[in-house]
């Protein structure tokens, strides 16, 4: 799978765009992590309590631009690179999940509509940009299987698709205005069985009941959506038909990479507060940050970090020269979910039972980790995309 807007750029363009950003005055890549570390933390509280995102984090993340660096320049993003952007990315993910998950969807989710949409769907680009328009990606269902499984139907009359099915699990679902649902529209012409489609929240007969609350990631408004013989024009539609596992994939595989790049961030986090608490915790007179066992984990924790980041640099760096890029981006999600589990794993034994309380921010993070062993698809799915892979270049395949 190629990421073309990425492949597309040229030296010439990143020079227009980095005045184009100064002019716009995005602020530098410390004073974006302070936003995450200060304003986002100070709101978590709150974002706990009610499990839904102040207004005014939304609106302050719409205004130092976090749902423009990727976005391209003529929908009045920044247009950066999938590598310029890392940075910033795994900055959002050291704070509370909700702000990162504010930067990951935003800055993935303009990328199917920009490459299959019809220019209605497009103009709502620069809306998403300014923070006036919120997409949501709906695929999972409890009913079928992530793919070719799904059990939603869209059939055609006319003019117009009537849809039936469920999804659930949908981030932002409860403040999403429109919502890229994939469906099954097997007409015997089209090439495949599934289309996509991008309906707005207020269509008649779309029920969206937003009483999904998740382990950790509070904030990020998932819901479940219901609709029966809904009525769905076919100026709605994303993509040709038959072209619907196109356009999930074309979100799907860029969006591993930056998944597995805020995995990074996390653990990051993770792993600074377990170098404070360290320092400041004295036993037997002592710090334990000076006992042997302690630093191993510390070590070990910043190695996996390492690694991690440089294989997420990797398929990275793929994307953006226009290169095959699906089982790098599979192999970074693989490894990234499992180091994430590993450093928060060791973060909290640091930490002692303090660390199991909800007063320690390792707690949050403990719990907001575990989100990545689904989030885009599981450990297993990443495996098969893998072994697949390996099984196909392999020098004795
Ligand atoms: C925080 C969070 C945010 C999410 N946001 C979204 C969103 O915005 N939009 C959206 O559409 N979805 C979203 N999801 C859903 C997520 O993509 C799915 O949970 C994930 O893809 C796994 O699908 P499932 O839950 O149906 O698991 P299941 O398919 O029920 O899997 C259960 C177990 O069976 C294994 N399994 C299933 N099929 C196979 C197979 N063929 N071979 C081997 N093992 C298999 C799985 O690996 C897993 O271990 C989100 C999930 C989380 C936790």
């Amino acid at each position: 799978m190629l990421c073309p807007y990425d492949a597309g750029r040229t030296a010439g363009d990143l020079k227009a765009i980095m005045e184009w950003m100064a002019m716009s005055k995005v602020i530098d890549l410390d004073k974006f992590r302070e936003f995450f570390l200060t304003e986002v933390e100070e709101a978590y509280p709150e974002v706990e309590r009610t499990d839904s995102l102040p207004e005014a984090i939304h609106k302050r993340a719409a205004e130092i631009g976090c749902y423009r660096l990727t976005l391209p320049v003529e929908y009045g993003g920044y247009g950066m690179s999938v590598t310029e952007y890392l940075p910033y990315l795994e900055a959002s993910a050291e704070g509370p999940g909700v702000g990162r998950m504010l930067v990951h969807t935003t800055n993935g989710i303009w990328r199917p509509v920009h490459n299959f949409g019809n220019a209605e769907q497009r103009a709502l680009l620069p809306k998403m940009g300014a923070g006036e328009t919120v997409i949501a990606f709906a695929l999972t269902e409890m009913t079928g299987g992530t793919g070719r499984d799904l059990k939603s139907v869209a059939r055609r009359e006319g003019d117009t698709w009537r849809l039936s099915g469920e999804k659930h699990l949908i981030t932002w679902a409860d403040r999403a205005d429109w919502f890229l649902i994939v469906a099954a529209t097997d007409d015997g012409s089209a090439k495949d069985s599934l289309t996509a489609f991008l309906i707005p929240r207020d269509i008649e007969g779309f029920e969206i009941d937003a009483t999904q609350h998740t382990m950790g990631l509070h904030g990020t408004g998932h819901a479940f959506l219901r609709y029966k013989d809904m009525v769905v024009p076919d100026k709605y539609r994303l993509g040709e038909v038959g072209q619907g596992l196109e356009v999930a994939l074309f979100f799907l595989d860029y969006s591993r990479v930056s998944l597995s790049t805020t995995m990074v961030g996390l653990a990051k986090r993770a792993l600074d507060e377990s170098v404070k608490f360290a320092k400041r915790r004295v036993t037997f007179g002592k710090p334990i940050a000076t006992r042997a066992q302690m630093q191993t984990h510390l070590a070990m924790m910043h190695a996996d970090i390492e690694a991690a980041r440089y294989l997420v640099r990797h398929a990275a760096k793929l994307c953006e020269d226009g290169k095959d890029f699906t089982p790098q981006a599979a192999t970074a999600k693989l490894f990234n979910l499992n180091m994430v589990g590993r450093v928060t794993d060791l973060a909290l034994r640091v930490h002692g039972g303090w660390g199991y309380t909800r007063e320690a921010p390792i707690e949050r993070i403990y719990r907001d980790a575990r989100g990545y062993w689904f989030e885009e698809g599981t450990a297993e799915i990443q495996q098969l995309v893998v072994a697949r892979h390996v099984l196909e270049t392999s020098a004795a395949a």
